[in-house]
Order: structure tokens, then C-alpha cells, then sequence
């Protein structure tokens, strides 16, 4: 038999933070995607501090991938931009350096990216290298107790708030990727670290973005986060955790997309008739919550999958993460369609949510490349009978 119920403590987790969520983070979606991007760092702090109280940088960094999942969805439903800021932080570097950090890492900087005082990023991303990583041209060089960091990274969520950062160099490009890329953690305040202006994202403006530069940035011998040339595998897990958080964010968003709809739908008339009654409107309805619905099934199945470690896991992650974010896209636009000329204004809620839907497909393996995975990974799985 298939259970498909959550646990008790993961129902009373999602009770928990569908109440934390409705009072702290929705109302402070719309303000943070309006502010001017020199008024974020204070409002995105000012989240992070509540995130961190009701203890979801905690989980992040502690709780199975079901459970992450299923809070997750609620922050992400209430505030897709806080939801992004929140996954840099805890998760592509706090719980990078939880699993591979060594113990003087993890005791300076986790407790205060658990409490939300403290905000990390991860910048693997440059001009010339995005999904494919044999473009980077970031090196770090050892010289005696230490490595010094030479290059530019780009489009690094939370970097203009950022305290500490996971960077990705080529330690000996000689080895290629998989034996010659390394992580370092960087502190804000390292000589030779610059954080560039905020890039004007198209959506997710709660979660800032800039690039970076190291100009000879030297960081102590310690500040290597596993054995040097183990980066690119390390980068791989990584990934996969922001996968799966990715495709919770895009069922959050849908949801979102569905309330807003739904709520349209009854509030709004036409004909003399509330619109959802209409047999177009409703077939619209019918699918956003099908796509949605299909979406966090195969989230939490490849949630589960990554928990119990089955080799499986990585397909279903991606699999997943390909279809919540090519499916909240299409919900975002028949929740448009369905708000009508109303919805296109700008500052309604529809047109954030459309927005901030687009960016899953884009980010941390584009669909395209999640095609490519899935197709290899088929290839070798099926064999003629
Ligand atoms: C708002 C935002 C925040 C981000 N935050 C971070 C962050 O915090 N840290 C970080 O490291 N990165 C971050 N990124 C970067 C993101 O992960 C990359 O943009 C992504 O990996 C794609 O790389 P690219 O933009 O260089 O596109 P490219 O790799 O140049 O791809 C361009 C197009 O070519 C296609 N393409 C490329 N190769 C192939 C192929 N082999 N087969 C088929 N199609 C292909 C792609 O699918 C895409 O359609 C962020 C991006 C955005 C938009």
C-alpha cells in the first residue's frame, strides 16, 4: 500500500508555518518586491530575523528533505523573494558547509545563519559559465597558510546582503572539473572582495542579487571547504538540495497563483454571473490545480527519494524540478488569464506572481539541462528487453 500522508509532526509543521507565514511573511511580499533596491538588505534582514525565531533556518540546515519541502511551500507561497533569499542562505551555503564544512566552520558561521542574524550566498555562477562550469575562470592560488582568490562571479542571490560567501575556483584547471575545482568560504570583509552594484532582476526582487570580484582576495588555509579538487562533486549535492527546494518553491507559487485565482473568480462578475462560474474560467482553474497538485507529488517524491538516498533520487529531482517550474509558468499565465486586463497592472498580485515564476526554469540547471540529465540517466537505466 502507498501512504501518501504526511506525518503527524509534518502536519503540525505545515499548520505551523502556514500561520508563521500569513502573519510575517505575505504581508511583507509585495513591500519587498516594490522597494528600491537600496531598501531591501533592511527589509530582507528584518525576515530573515523572523525566519530564523520560528526556526526555519533550523530546519533548512537539520530536517529531512520531506519536511523542508513542506515548509518550504508555505514561505514560498507567501513570499517567493524571501523563499529565494532564505534557500541561499540556508541552504546552498549553510547546509553545504553542515554536510562538508570542517568543525571550526560549522561552529563560526552556523549558528547565525540558523538564528537568521548572519546571511551566506553561493557563488559558482560567472559571465562565461553557467551551465557549463569548464567556462569558470576564478582560480585560487596557495601561497604558504594561504589561498588567494582571483576572478568575477555574477548573479549571486543575496550578495549585496551577504555576510559570507561558498565561492567555486578552479584550484588546478589542469585536473579538469572533476578534480580541479574547490570551494572556499569568503567573508564579507576579506581584502580584495568587492560586491558589485544589485542587478534589477525581473522578479524574486526580495532576494538581491549582484555580482562579486576577488582581486588577490587572500583567505586563510582553512577556509577550504573539503579536500581541494573535490568542488565540482561537492557542487553536485549542492544542486541537487537546491532542486528539490527549487520545485517546493515553484508549488508555493502555484498555490499562490490558485488562491488569488480562485479568489478572483468568485469576487469577480461578469454577464451577471461570478466569472469562476463560467465553464472557460473553471477548465483554467481545473488544470493550474492539477499541474500543481501532479507538481509537489513528484517534489515529495523526490524529497523522500533524496532522504532515503536511492539511487533514483537524482532523476526525480530533476524530473521534478522540470516539471514544477515549466508548470507554475503555465499557471501563472492562465492565473493572468483569468484575473484579465486587471491582472496585467503592475503592483497587482498576479503580475508579481507571474513575475517571480519565471525565474525556476532559468536557475540551477535550466530545463533544457534538466532534459539533458534526465535523458542520460534514461539511456542508461532502460535496456532493450
Ligand atoms: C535571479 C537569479 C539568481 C541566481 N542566483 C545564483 C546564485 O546565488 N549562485 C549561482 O551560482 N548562480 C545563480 N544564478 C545563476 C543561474 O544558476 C544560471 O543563470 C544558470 O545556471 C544558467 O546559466 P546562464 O545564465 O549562464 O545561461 P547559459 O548556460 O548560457 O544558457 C543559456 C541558454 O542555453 C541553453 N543551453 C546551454 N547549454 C546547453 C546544452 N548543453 N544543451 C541545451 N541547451 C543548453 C540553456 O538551457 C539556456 O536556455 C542565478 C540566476 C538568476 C537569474
Amino acid at each position: 500500500m502507498i501512504d501518501y500522508e504526511l506525518t503527524r509532526e509534518q502536519k503540525d509543521l505545515q499548520g505551523r508555518m502556514t500561520a508563521f507565514c500569513s502573519a510575517e511573511i505575505a504581508p511583507a511580499a509585495a513591500e519587498l518586491d516594490a522597494a528600491a533596491t537600496d531598501k531591501v538588505p533592511e527589509l530582507l534582514r528584518a525576515q530573515f530575523k523572523k525566519l530564523g525565531g520560528a526556526g526555519y533556518f533550523d530546519l533548512l540546515l537539520n530536517a529531512d528533505f520531506v519536511s523542508q519541502c513542506v515548509a518550504g511551500e508555505e514561505v514560498a507561497k507567501a513570499g517567493p523573494g524571501a523563499f529565494l533569499a532564505a534557500m541561499s542562505s540556508g541552504t546552498a551555503f549553510g547546509m553545504a558547509l553542515s554536510c562538508f564544512g570542517s568543525q571550526a566552520q560549522k561552529s563560526r558561521y552556523l549558528p547565525g545563519i540558523a538564528s537568521g542574524d548572519k546571511i551566506g550566498a553561493l557563488a559558482g555562477t560567472e559571465a562565461e559559465a553557467g551551465s557549463d562550469l569548464s567556462g569558470l575562470s576564478t582560480k585560487a592560488e596557495r601561497k604558504g597558510d594561504q589561498w588567494i582568490l582571483t576572478g568575477s562571479k555574477d548573479l549571486v542571490t543575496n550578495a549585496p546582503v551577504a555576510d559570507v560567501f561558498l565561492v567555486l575556483a578552479w584550484t588546478d584547471r589542469e585536473a579538469g572539473l572533476e578534480k580541479g575545482l574547490s570551494l572556499f568560504v569568503v567573508e564579507k570583509g576579506a581584502a580584495g572582495l568587492a560586491v558589485g552594484p544589485t542587478v534589477e532582476t525581473m522578479g524574486l526582487r526580495g532576494a538581491p542579487t549582484a555580482g562579486i570580484t576577488l582581486t588577490g582576495c587572500a583567505v586563510p588555509a582553512d577556509a577550504l571547504v573539503g579536500e581541494a579538487g573535490g568542488g565540482y562533486a561537492l557542487l553536485g549535492r549542492i544542486t541537487e538540495w537546491i532542486k528539490i527546494s527549487l520545485s517546493a518553491m515553484s508549488v508555493g507559487l502555484g498555490v499562490a497563483c490558485m488562491e488569488v485565482s480562485t479568489g478572483h473568480g468568485k469576487g469577480k462578475k461578469a454577464f451577471g454571473k461570478p466569472i469562476g462560474l463560467f465553464e472557460g474560467v473553471g477548465a483554467k482553474l481545473a488544470v493550474m490545480f492539477t499541474l500543481n497538485d501532479l507538481g509537489r507529488m513528484m517534489t515529495l517524491r523526490a524529497a523522500w527519494s533524496t532522504d532515503h538516498q536511492e539511487t533514483e533520487a537524482p532523476i526525480l529531482t530533476a524530473s521534478a524540478k522540470l516539471f514544477t517550474s515549466e508548470s507554475v509558468n503555465k499557471i501563472a499565465d492562465l492565473a493572468m488569464q483569468v484575473h484579465g486586463g486587471h491582472g496585467y497592472i503592475k503592483g497587482s498580485a498576479v503580475e508579481r506572481l507571474y513575475r517571480d515564476a519565471r525565474f525556476a526554469e532559468l536557475a540551477y540547471g535550466t530545463s533544457e539541462m534538466q532534459r539533458a540529465f534526465i535523458a542520460r540517466d534514461s539511456l542508461n537505466r532502460y535496456k532493450p528487453a
